[in-house]
């Protein structure tokens, strides 16, 4: 290797890492409230999941002390604890939930309430939400637990909210579980692997409408792929599908249930629509027919000629008795009618 390759060596393994941002070096972190610095911000400082501090190695700038101090003034400005952590989070862009609020309750009996919740608020399943979140869901009034479905008295079943989890409004439920209910009516679904991918399918349609209402295109490119792969996990792309081979991935129940949707069985005869009169039609259409037959007259051949006359056609008869008896007379010969 001549000089320049060593001189190029040298400038690519020095070239800092585009890909993964370093860490700030913040040595002597300082509170920008009450001016007091620390050896580390672990630990002194509450986390945060806004990209407001993604600077700052994701810490609030304001120490634990002073928020703690922010919060109990605010307790006793607004008079109850849940508004304090609510207008904490507002303040430094922490996701709020009234859910989430009440739970810290329980187990912040010798810690700070307002850290707990904190702490809490960054739990992974709470990954990437801020107060704008919070904005969202409740301009969406979304469903935040079960319990909530019964004591708001809205029209979903707490079996939708429990199988798609909390965190949608009553018309996203809606439109899930309907998809659902389309989806698992078209295709097979018996197993809870294939239970989980059609119920993330449907999330992901849901997302997909969201971005598009938005006008949020890096939301809906990312949304579309992924509805994409869950098809594909689903084996239910469209070049996935061959048409004559839909029947054969259907379970007997699905198709029947297909078939009922676009070509139901016609209603029965209100006569025979009870399931029990099998016996009638045994009776009149077997017994009757065959005692008309072999020329038997009894309540099954009588009943057989009932039916059978609906649909005869006969021929015209003179209706006159008069002329009627007069043809007999002249037939038989019987002038006087004996
Ligand atoms: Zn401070």
């Amino acid at each position: 290797m001549n000089i320049w390759g060593v001189i190029a060596m040298a400038v690519i393994s020095s070239t800092p890492d585009r890909i993964t941002p370093l860490k700030n070096d913040i040595r002597s972190p300082r509170c920008t409230t009450c001016g007091k610095t620390f050896t580390k911000q672990t630990g002194n400082f509450p986390a945060s999941q806004s990209p407001i501090y993604a600077c700052n190695n994701h810490f609030l700038p304001v120490c634990k002390t002073c928020i703690d101090k922010l919060y109990e003034h605010y307790c006793a400005v607004l008079g109850n604890d849940e508004d304090a952590i609510r207008r904490i989070c507002m303040k430094f862009d922490i996701y709020y939930s009234k859910a989430l609020a009440e739970s810290s309750r329980k187990i912040a009996v010798d810690r700070s309430r307002v850290h707990t919740y904190i702490s809490r608020a960054n739990l992974s399943q709470f990954r990437g939400k801020t107060y704008d979140t919070t904005i969202d869901e409740e301009s969406r009034q979304v469903i935040e637990s079960v319990e909530e479905v019964k004591e708001s008295g809205v029209k979903i079943l707490q079996r939708t909210v429990k199988f798609f989890g909390v965190g949608f409004s009553e018309d996203e439920y809606k439109f899930l579980q309907d998809q659902y209910d389309d989806w698992t009516a078209r295709h097979e679904c018996q197993t809870k692997s294939q239970e989980e991918i059609f119920k993330a399918i449907c999330i992901a349609q849901l997302n997909i409408q969201r971005a598009n209402i938005s006008g949020d295109q890096k939301k809906l490119d990312t949304s579309m792929k992924l509805f994409q792969d869950l098809l594909g996990a689903a084996k239910i792309k469209p070049n996935q599908i061959k048409g004559d081979v839909i029947s054969d991935q259907q379970t007997f129940g699905t198709l029947i249930q297909k078939w009922e949707t676009e070509k139901p069985i016609p209603e029965p005869d209100p006569e025979f629509a009870d399931v029990d009169n099998i016996r009638k039609y045994i009776g009149t259409f077997f017994f009757g027919h065959l005692c008309k037959m072999i020329g038997i007259k009894n309540s099954y051949s009588e009943e057989y000629e009932k039916y059978l006359k609906q649909y005869s056609a006969t021929k015209p008869e003179f209706s006159d008795d008069a002329v009627n008896e007069d043809i007999f007379n002249k037939l038989t010969g019987d002038a006087d009618g004996q």
